[in-house]
Formats: C-alpha cells, structure tokens, sequence
C-alpha cells in the first residue's frame, strides 16, 4: 500500500463507475457523488475505492427501484465527513451492533460474503479514521441507512 493525497471526489467516482459497469444497468438506482472537488484525504488509492465500492454495493442492493444513493462531504475543523444515504429498508438497531463484524451477512447464500463491511472497517482503521451508520435516515417511514466516516483532512 503507498500512502499519498488523493482527492476524496476522484477516489468516490471511481468507484462509482465501477459500480455501474458491474450492475446497476438493471437495478434502477441513481448514485450521486456531491463530495466537494477540494477535499483531500490521505492514504492508498485502491483500499479507499474499495471502502466505496463495499458500501455503494451494499446501497444498492438494499435500495427500491428508482431509488437513489448520495454521497457527499462535509468539512469539520481537521476531519472529513463523508456520508454514503440510501433509501432502502434500513438496519434494525440489534443488527447495527453486527454489521462490522465478519461473515454477518443477512443475504442469500451466495449473494453475500458478509465481509465487506469488515473490510471497510479496518481499512478506515487503518487510515486513523472511524465509521459509524445511522438507521432509520427518515424516521417517518422507518427507512433509509447512512453510513458516517471521519477521516483526518491531509
Ligand atoms: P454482505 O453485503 O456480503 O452481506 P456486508 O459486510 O457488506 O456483507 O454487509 C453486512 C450486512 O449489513 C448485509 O448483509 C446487510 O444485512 C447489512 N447492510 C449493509 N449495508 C446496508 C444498507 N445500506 N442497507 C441495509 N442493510 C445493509
Ligand atoms: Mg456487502
């Protein structure tokens, strides 16, 4: 791995063209990256598209059709928030405790490894950051998930 300033918005699209190159033809889901053009983060080009890549693949299979998937980012002092809301079926609050952990998957065997977010975990580690996920995101119809990481602005 080799540590250098990347700009947060590159490494977000990159990952969101990945994504719709696999799949997202045939699941009618919009991603919309909002991440400002000029925040940086620090750290290794191909962990951080995968951090991307594990929870847009997670929005969108959780997502109804015609649902859509944002990303943005938000400055705070020396951190970096980056939010990743989607509009799906949301996570109940005993599974949130479970999410991280590996092989947790709630998916059809063979549709899920239950790694990705594991992986996503000790890559934002390893990158002194933390992630966290708020569910529901709208509480009127109890649903939506939004994934929070703070990492250190570089
Ligand atoms: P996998 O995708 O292989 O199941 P992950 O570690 O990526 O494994 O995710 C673990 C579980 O967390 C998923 O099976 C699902 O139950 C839940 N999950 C993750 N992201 C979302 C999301 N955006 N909306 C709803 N549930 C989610
Ligand atoms: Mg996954």
């Amino acid at each position: 791995n080799k540590f250098e300033r990347h700009n947060l918005s590159y490494i977000v699209e990159e990952a969101v063209k990945l994504i719709v190159l696999d799949t997202l033809q045939d699941h009618h889901v919009e991603i919309v990256n909002l991440c400002e053009e000029d925040h940086l983060v620090f750290g290794d080009e191909q962990t951080l598209v995968q951090v991307f890549i594990n929870l847009l693949s997670n929005a969108r299979d959780a997502s109804p059709d015609q649902g859509t998937v944002l990303i943005e980012s938000l400055q705070n002092g020396n951190t970096l928030n980056i939010t990743v809301t989607d509009q799906g079926s949301g996570i109940s609050a005993d599974k949130q405790e479970q999410i991280f952990e590996p092989f947790f998957t709630t998916k059809e065997p063979g549709k899920g490894t239950g790694l990705g977010l594991a992986l996503v975990y000790s890559i934002i580690e390893d990158h002194q950051g933390r992630i966290s996920v708020i569910s529901p995101v709208d509480i009127s119809n109890n649903k939506g998930t939004q994934f929070v990481i703070s990492l250190p602005v570089s």
